[in-house]
C-alpha cells in the first residue's frame, strides 16, 4: 500500500532522526528514565525547526498536510528510534479542536504556543464519578457577565503539574440529555482558585494529578464553539487517535528490548530465548504485533483513519494495550531471575551510578507497573468491548 513517495518519506524521517535526535535524550528514553518538561520541549523544538512538530495539521495552520500513512510512518520511526514522546495534549488534542472549531482570535492566541511547545496543555475531562460515564461530569460553569465561574474538580489529569493551560469539559446547563449541557473551555492554570494536587501512581512516579476549581473566573471568550455543544468537540478530539492508539512503534521497540534481555539471560546454561515455553510466548507476542500492524494498515488503506472511531478503533485499543501488558509482563519474568530490582532513584535524569540488574531494568519495571493503566485510559477495555458488542451484535 505504501507508495514510492511514502518509502522516500520513511528514509527522510530516518535520516533526520539519525542526524537530529540528541543521543542523551535517546538513551534516556531507551532506558526508560524519567523526562522533565525541558526534555520534551527540547525534542519538540527540534521537530518544530524541521517543520514536523504537527505534520498532520493543515499547512495553513503550520502543519504539512501529512496523509494518515505519513503520520503513521513518522510515529513508527521516531518511537522505535527512542525519540521522546510528543506530549499529545496540545499538538494532537486541543490544537485540532481550536483550528477546527475555534474563532480567529483563539487560533491567533493558542496555535503558535502549541507549535513552539512554549505552552503546555493538559486534558480536563475525567472526574470522580465521570470517567467511563463522562457525560455525568459535575464541574459547573455559571455565567456571570462576560465570565464563567467554574467550580468542581478534575482527576487523573496527566502532566497538569507541567502544564500552563487545561482544556476542560464543564457543565453549563442542567436538565435534558446529559451530553447537551456541556461546554468546552480553555483555562489558564495560573487563574486564581485553581489547585493542583499530585497523585503518585503505582510506579511511584508523578504523572497524574487532581485539579480543583474554586470560583475560577474564566472569560467567556475562552469557550470553544457554542455553549452546551462541547460534547461534539470532545468527541472530535478523541477521534484523532484512531489508529495511533495501538502504539505499534512502541510495541516493536519494547519487544526488541525484551528479545535482547532474554538472549542475555541464561537459565540452565542456555539463553532464556531458547527455552521452549519462553519462546512460545515470544512468538505469540510477535505474531500479535504483526496482526495488529496489519489491522492498522487495513484501516489506513480503507481511508477511514480520519473518521470518527468505530468498533475497529476499539479492537486496536484492546489488542495494543493487551500486547503492551504481555510484553512488560514477560520482561518482569526475565528480570525475576535477577531478583526483580525496582531501584526508583535510578530513574532520575541525573543518576549516574551503576544500576542493579540489566541495563534499563528499572525503566522496564516502571513500564510494567504503569502499563497496568493502559487498559484503563483512553476508554477502558471493558467499554471498548461494549462498543464492539453493540456493533457486532446490535445490542
Ligand atoms: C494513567 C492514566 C492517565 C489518565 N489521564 C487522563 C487525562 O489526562 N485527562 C483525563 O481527563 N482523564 C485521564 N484519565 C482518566 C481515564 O480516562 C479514566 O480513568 C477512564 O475513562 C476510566 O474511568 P474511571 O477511572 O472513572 O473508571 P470507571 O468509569 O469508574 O470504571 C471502573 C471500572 O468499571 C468498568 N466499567 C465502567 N462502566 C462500565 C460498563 N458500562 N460496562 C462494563 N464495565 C464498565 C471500567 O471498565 C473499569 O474497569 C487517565 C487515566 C489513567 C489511568
Amino acid at each position: 500500500m505504501a507508495t514510492p513517495s511514502d518509502d522516500a518519506f520513511r528514509r527522510e524521517v530516518r535520516a533526520f532522526i539519525k542526524s537530529d535526535l540528541p543521543a542523551d535524550l535517546r538513551d534516556r528514553v531507551l532506558l526508560g528514565k524519567s523526562l522533565e518538561r525541558q526534555d520534551y520541549v527540547r525534542w519538540q523544538k527540534i521537530l518544530h525547526r524541521r517543520g514536523w512538530i504537527a505534520g498532520h495539521w493543515p499547512k495553513q495552520y503550520g502543519g504539512c498536510d501529512w496523509t494518515p500513512l505519513q503520520r503513521w510512518i513518522f510515529e513508527e520511526e521516531t518511537t522505535q528510534a527512542g525519540a521522546p514522546w510528543v506530549i499529545p495534549f496540545g499538538i494532537n488534542y486541543v490544537g485540532p479542536v481550536i483550528y477546527t472549531f475555534g474563532n480567529e482570535e483563539q487560533k491567533r492566541q493558542h496555535l503558535p504556543g502549541i507549535l513552539t511547545s512554549d505552552v503546555f496543555w493538559c486534558q480536563g475531562y475525567s472526574e470522580p464519578g465521570a470517567g467511563s460515564d463522562l457525560a455525568n461530569l459535575q464541574t459547573r460553569a455559571r455565567r456571570d457577565g462576560d465570565h464563567y465561574v467554574v467550580n468542581g474538580g478534575k482527576i487523573w489529569t496527566s502532566y497538569s503539574h507541567m502544564a500552563d493551560w487545561v482544556f476542560a469539559l464543564v457543565r453549563t446547563a442542567e436538565g435534558g440529555k446529559a451530553q447537551e449541557g456541556i461546554s468546552f473551555l480553555l483555562i489558564d492554570l495560573r487563574t486564581p482558585g485553581i489547585t493542583i494536587r499530585p497523585i503518585i501512581s503505582i510506579d511511584m512516579c508523578h504523572h497524574l494529578n487532581q485539579v480543583f476549581f474554586d470560583d475560577v473566573r474564566v472569560p467567556v471568550a475562552n469557550r470553544v464553539g457554542e455553549e452546551n455543544r462541547g460534547w461534539t468537540y470532545a468527541k472530535f478530539l478523541l477521534s484523532n487517535e484512531r489508529v495511533l492508539i495501538a502504539e505499534v512503534g512502541k510495541l516493536k521497540r519494547l519487544y526488541a528490548q525484551l528479545r535482547r534481555m532474554a538472549a542475555e539471560t541464561y537459565e540452565g546454561g542456555a539463553p532464556l530465548l531458547r527455552d521452549g515455553d519462553f519462546s512460545r510466548k515470544m512468538i505469540q507476542i510477535s505474531l500479535g504485533i504483526r496482526v495488529l500492524e496489519a489491522m492498522c494498515m487495513r484501516q489506513l488503506g480503507a481511508g477511514t483513519a480520519d473518521a470518527p472511531p468505530g468498533p475497529e478503533a476499539s479492537v486496536l485499543k484492546i489488542r495494543g494495550s493487551e500486547l503492551m501488558q504481555s510484553i512488560t509482563h514477560l520482561m518482569v519474568e526475565v528480570q525475576g531471575r535477577r531478583g526483580l530490582p525496582y531501584q526508583i532513584e535510578a530513574l532520575a535524569p541525573n543518576w549516574n551510578e551503576e544500576e542493579i540488574g540489566a541495563a534499563g531494568a528499572t525503566g522496564m519495571m516502571r513500564e510494567f507497573l504503569f502499563g497496568r493503566a493502559a487498559t484503563i485510559y483512553g476508554g477502558s477495555n471493558e467499554i471498548q468491548r461494549n462498543i464492539i458488542a453493540k456493533a457486532a451484535l446490535g445490542l
